[in-house]
């Protein structure tokens, strides 16, 4: 078996890599790779391979990072399954709509610009109706069912415990055993259950976005939020928390829940105002077999965290301007999680300026986005080309984090006794920590490839 690595090396976004196996070619990840405009839109629009060679997909998890240059792939000519857990490709049909909307509406305003100067417009990556076609793709599987690609190799999900549905893939041939993590979630998330210990395997393909960091106990979460809304709620003010649609806003949400549940905060309207979030928290409710122990017996006690008295689900662009009218403190929950685009812009711009408000940060801020400029409490920020001043509180929890820690990616490691490795996944700074700190552990056999790297394994 050959694998040959094409994103996420060496770097966080874009991952994909192709195994080749007897005469089967198959793609593990479709990711979009993100970042500076002009070296991303490269290296997404054009595969470093025929996409009509390729016999079948297996992805992870649905994040946009892993699967959004999937309708991409199908546009040019890809064939086969696209294949992932249930839940997955519940996200999934959620997600690449969503993904083909932003890119008709970016290539949209950027063409207004390009007409005006007489220059040669753009055409989207992808449209909708191009995610749609690439959803026909799609064929789901159970956790631990075994999938048979050919005679001599097989492979199962193993769970992932990242966001819902998300899957290790654990690949068997000729009595060898190949783990990819995919994104390696942390223990005691809220609502999903912990990753999987495969036990030992020969080779290891590991993600390590925080090789060289370690997160706070995710027990304080509630905590630092109770803290957060009292302190709001004393000032008569809104609660802002921009957050991601999938995993974030659930996990919020399911605090807020166990703190409303045992009337630890006072009582106050929670508004959820994003489509996209709206849909994937339904995607929640449908997929049981992801929950962890203390979110199973709520839905055995038929108890819904993603349903309470005073919580609202905004869709309408009309509801979500409404809520700048809002006489008594609230919560208001929107994306995007970096504060780049999407109905968060409008609250912000609504509630920064007063310091009655506050704004709460839930997760990790790329730089130079204004969610960024935000957490690091940057006075003026301009917001739709308008400059505001930043008078509301600003808090930073890092404890929502869905990623492994260095401590738990090398517990991992070592559960797993791998004989060879390779990290994916990563910045370099993060990868060579880690590689070092897998040395003194005694793993030596580390490798961080780099985009186009092939190795023969099994
Ligand atoms: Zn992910």
């Amino acid at each position: 078996m050959k694998i040959t690595f094409y994103g996420a090396a060496r770097t966080v976004t874009g991952s994909m890599m192709l195994l080749e196996h007897d005469s089967k070619r198959i793609l593990l990840e479709c990711g979009l790779f993100q970042g500076r405009r002009s070296e991303s839109e490269e290296l997404n629009r054009k595969f470093p391979f025929d996409p009509k060679s390729i016999d079948m997909v297996i992805l992870s998890h649905a994040h946009i990072d892993h699967s959004g240059n999937l309708p991409n792939l199908v546009k040019q000519g890809f064939e086969g399954d696209i294949v992932a857990t249930h839940a997955t490709l519940d996200l999934l049909d959620l997600m690449l709509r969503d993904s083909g909307h932003i890119h008709e509406k970016d290539v949209e305003y950027l063409n207004k610009k390009l007409k005006k100067k007489h220059e040669p417009l753009k055409e989207p990556l992808y449209t909708v109706k191009d995610a749609e076609h690439a959803l026909r793709h799609l064929k789901g599987y159970s956790y631990y069912s075994t999938v048979q690609v050919t005679d001599s190799l097989q492979f199962s999900f193993l769970e992932a415990g990242h966001i819902l549905g998300s899957s290790q893939i654990l690949f068997e041939s000729n009595g060898k055993k190949l783990l990819f993590t995919g994104d390696l979630g942390r223990q005691h998330l809220p609502i999903i259950r912990n990753p999987d210990n495969p036990g030992k395997v020969d080779i290891l393909i590991t993600e390590s976005t925080y090789g060289d960091r370690t997160h706070r106990n995710i027990k304080m979460s509630q905590e630092e939020l109770k803290s957060v809304i009292e302190k709001t709620y004393a000032k008569r003010g809104n609660l802002i928390v921009p957050s991601f649609s999938v995993g974030r806003t659930q996990e919020v949400l399911f605090d807020i829940y166990n703190l409303r549940r045992e009337n630890r905060i006072p009582k106050m309207k929670i508004f959820v105002d994003s489509p996209l979030s709206s849909n994937v928290t339904k995607v929640f409710k449908n997929h049981p077999e992801c929950y962890d122990k203390e979110m199973m017996e709520l839905f055995n006690l038929k108890e819904n965290p993603f349903e309470f008295e005073d919580l609202y689900y905004i869709t309408e662009a009309e509801d979500s301007k409404q809520l700048n009218m809002l006489k008594e403190p609230a919560i208001i929950i929107s994306s995007s999680g970096m504060c780049e685009a999407g109905r968060i812009l409008h609250h912000l711009k609504h509630n920064i300026t007063d310091k009655k408000n506050t704004v709460l940060i839930t997760g990790f801020m790329a730089s130079d986005t204004l969610g960024r400029k935000i957490a690091e409490g940057i006075k003026k920020v301009k917001i739709f080309s308008e400059e505001f001043t930043l008078r509301s509180d600003v808090y930073s929890m890092t404890e929502y984090s869905a990623h492994a820690d260095r401590n738990d990616l090398l517990n991992h490691v070592k559960n797993t006794m791998p004989e060879k490795i390779f990290l994916v996944h990563g910045e370099q700074s993060q990868m060579e920590a880690f590689s070092k700190n897998l040395e003194m552990n005694g793993f030596k056999s580390t490798n961080m490839p780099v985009r186009g790297e092939s190795h023969e394994l099994i």
